[in-house]
């Protein structure tokens, strides 16, 4: 019998795992995919949002401003890179004031602190290369960015640490109510828990309507972006967004924490809760609205595009805690935007409530900390010596385009909750997310999954499922074949 089983390996689900181990409880964490983060968690915009955009009064704008406030312990507690870069909200007709001066009313209400709008003058001398039209902005000091794959890791890493055991590859079929608790059966395996927690992001509705009557259900909807170049990463300083409309946050011009920026997300609702396809026609628009704020937007430096689908529930905010027919079932579902930045009060939250409702005592061992894995492109000269004198896996780099080296793969890893995938890699070192794509480091990276996992290439995915990246036999190499080549 387990006091509590997860479903999800979300930033929500993860973040929940850490600060249940705050306390004596047998806590296990089920995720469907191959991984932890990659559902939402992986595709977003990654802004530490500052709170006027959420109707008062709603679970969104609680958590919000709550989740903001507590970025700056947990980062540094985790050793999770974050910004302060403030938000923009900017506005491209001077007609548009008081819907600026509503968001400021809002955000006020939310107990956002120190908002002000700024006029032309400052907003250019803020921005200067801010497109032609910009008419005034909202200045949203307590904006911020994170990076959100090693936010999640960093959840999971140290819960891990704490106690609590992960499974991946482990899709919950059913979740029924049993005397003395619940049974979650995955296909593989039967579980017997006194608590549940539903963070199955998009598929949260399914999970809660197994077990409850108050029913809700999950619209996807996709956000497309481009990312751009890191040789523009000053382009802009602070997050620049766009007046909200009904349907989200609007197009977005965004630095990320590491250095390339972000066009997007454009707002379409569709039917496939696995439809993460980008489209022309998304495209187009991201570059149509992103041309307002950054004009001539250098196509040429694109990287890559993404999308990402928001878990929109029909409730139109985020459900969190026990429906009152399934005690001890805690929702925490319907977490779209700003489900980052609320992702540590929600855990707090829902952690708290779970430990009361079942008695449990604190875990005096509890460790707060948690180290990030060194960084041979962010070290000195002497650093990097040091780095390779103690350890000579950081002298050999496998991503150039983000100089990412064998030392830190490997530890990525063996790390609890550790890489299994190319992807997995990717998002836990960026190797493969710089300029190439991955063209030149994915061998490399295949052979160190090979090595540490003893695996064969062949069994080596991108992302999971059948996403192989080598398949028949793997030729012996010459030297194997006695030097002879044709
Ligand atoms: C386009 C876009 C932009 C966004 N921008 C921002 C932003 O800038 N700032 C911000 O604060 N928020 C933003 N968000 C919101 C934020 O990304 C989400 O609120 C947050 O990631 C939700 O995390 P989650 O853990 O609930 O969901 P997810 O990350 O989707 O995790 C749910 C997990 O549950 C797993 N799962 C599903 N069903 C099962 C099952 N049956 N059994 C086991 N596991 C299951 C899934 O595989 C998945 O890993 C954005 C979201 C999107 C899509």
């Amino acid at each position: 019998m387990l006091d509590v089983i997860i479903i999800g390996g979300g930033v929500i689900g993860c973040a929940i795992a850490r600060e249940l181990s705050r306390f004596k409880l047998q806590v296990l964490l089920l995720e469907k995919t191959d991984d932890i983060c990659n559902g939402q968690s992986k595709a977003n915009t990654a802004i530490i949002h500052g709170g006027y955009d959420a109707k008062p009064g709603t679970q969104k704008a609680r958590f919000n401003v709550a989740g903001n406030k507590m970025y700056e312990s947990i980062c540094a507690e985790l050793d999770v890179p974050r910004k302060w870069n403030t938000s923009l909200v900017v506005s491209f007709s001077f007609d548009d004031h008081d819907k600026l001066e509503e968001l400021l009313r809002q955000g006020a209400v939310n107990g956002v602190p120190d908002l002000r709008i700024i006029g032309q003058d400052e907003l250019r001398a803020r921005e200067p290369n801010v497109g032609r039209t910009a008419a005034e902005a909202l200045l949203v000091p307590t904006g911020g960015i994170v990076c959100p794959y090693e936010l999640t890791a960093a959840f999971a890493e140290n819960a891990a640490t704490n106690g609590v055991k992960f499974r991946r590859n482990a899709e919950v079929i059913s979740v029924a109510k049993t005397e003395g608790g619940w049974r979650v059966a995955c296909k593989d395996a039967v579980y017997r828990t006194r608590a549940v927690v539903n963070a199955a992001g998009l598929y949260s509705d399914r999970i809660n309507n197994m077990v409850s009557e108050d029913e809700f259900h999950i619209h996807p909807r996709r956000g497309e972006y481009y990312i751009v170049d890191k040789k523009y990463a000053d382009v802009f300083h602070a997050a620049m967004f766009q007046l909200p409309t009904k349907m989200g946050k609007g197009i977005l011009v965004s630095p990320t924490i590491d250095g390339t920026v972000l066009i997007g997300p454009t707002a379409e609702d569709i039917d496939d809760k696995a439809d993460t396809r980008t489209t022309a026609e998304g495209l187009e628009k991201a570059l149509r609205y992103g041309s307002l704020t950054w004009e001539n937007i250098p196509r040429k430096d694109f990287i890559t595009t993404f999308s990402g689908l928001r878990a929109h529930s029909d409730k139109d905010d985020f459900i969190l805690g026990e429906p009152a027919d399934a005690p001890l079932f805690f929702n925490a579902g319907g977490v779209e935007s700003p489900g980052l930045t609320s992702s540590p009060a929600i855990g707090q939250y829902l952690a708290e409530s779970i430990a009361d409702k079942l008695g449990a005592a604190r875990n005096e061992a509890f460790d707060p900390i948690r180290h990030s894995i060194p960084k041979f492109r962010e070290m000195t000269m002497e650093e990097r010596a040091r780095a390779i004198a103690h350890n000579p896996d950081y002298a050999k780099v496998v991503c150039r385009c983000e100089t990412v080296t064998e030392a830190e793969i490997r530890e990525a890893i063996r790390r609890p909750v550790g890489a299994r995938t190319v992807d997995g890699i990717k998002r836990r070192t960026r190797a493969g997310m710089g300029r190439c794509q991955a063209g030149f480091c994915t061998p490399r990276t295949i052979e160190l999954l090979c090595e540490e996992l003893e695996l064969d290439p062949t069994e080596i995915t991108k992302c999971g499922g059948d996403s192989y990246l080598v398949q028949g036999d793997v030729l012996p190499n010459a030297e194997e074949k006695g030097g002879e080549q044709e």
